[in-house]
């Protein structure tokens, strides 16, 4: 195969079979702007964690919607609170209070 030096990057189309909608209206029921994402990226450009460490918060929300709750688990471990995320947020998301919340529902520390 010719090695173009890029490749065609896996669907980002969210599967909505394999989504958990009990534990996705228990967060949207504690943090209801949370509803309001439109994956614009803003969050992900600011993150101060990401300037570090390979962490994406945009692909949180994805994971989280998705019920990959093993990868997600670990990912949430790299958030620092700072709440950076939710002063840059247009739509004026809960971030920082989604992640705390994100981490009881599924209980990491
Ligand atoms: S900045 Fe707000 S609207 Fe944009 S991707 Fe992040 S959470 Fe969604
Ligand atoms: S609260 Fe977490 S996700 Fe948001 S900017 Fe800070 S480190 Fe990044």
């Amino acid at each position: 195969m010719i090695n173009f030096g890029y490749t065609i990057a896996t669907t980002r189309v969210v599967n909505i079979d394999n989504c958990d909608f009990e534990k996705l209206h228990e967060l949207e029921a504690l943090v209801p702007s949370f509803k309001r994402c439109m994956n614009c990226g803003a969050c992900t450009a600011t993150c101060s964690a990401q300037q570090f460490i390979p962490f994406n918060i945009r692909k949180i929300k994805s994971l989280f919607q998705e019920a990959q709750y093993d990868k997600l688990s670990k990912e949430l471990e790299k958030c620092m609170l700072c709440g950076k995320c939710t002063l840059v947020c247009p739509r004026g998301i809960s971030l920082r209070p989604a992640i705390m919340n994100m981490r009881k529902i599924l209980s990491v520390k």
